[in-house]
């Protein structure tokens, strides 16, 4: 996942831990219980994925940094 990066929206995350479970070495919860994406991360990009889509409210978003167009490019036509 170079380059990439996930985004968490704290005012929707509910501090569920899902994210924690699929991903427990890219994510963790703060002292508030609000998720936060440990970057580099040390999942594979599926178990990520997994976190991200398997978030209750959307609060998660990859997302890649704009010199990294081509990247996200790849990654949209995979997805
Ligand atoms: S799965 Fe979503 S709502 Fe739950 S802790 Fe992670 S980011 Fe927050």
């Amino acid at each position: 996942m170079a380059g990439w990066t996930v985004e968490v929206d704290r005012a929707a995350c509910l501090g569920c831990g899902v994210c924690v479970a699929y991903a427990p070495g890219s994510f963790e919860q703060d002292d508030e219980g609000q998720a936060v994406f440990l970057d580099p991360p040390a999942d594979p990009e599926p178990d990520i994925r997994m976190a991200v889509d398997g978030c209750p409210t959307g609060a998660l978003r990859l997302s890649a940094a704009a010199a990294d167009d081509r990247d996200r490019a790849d990654y949209e036509k995979k997805a």
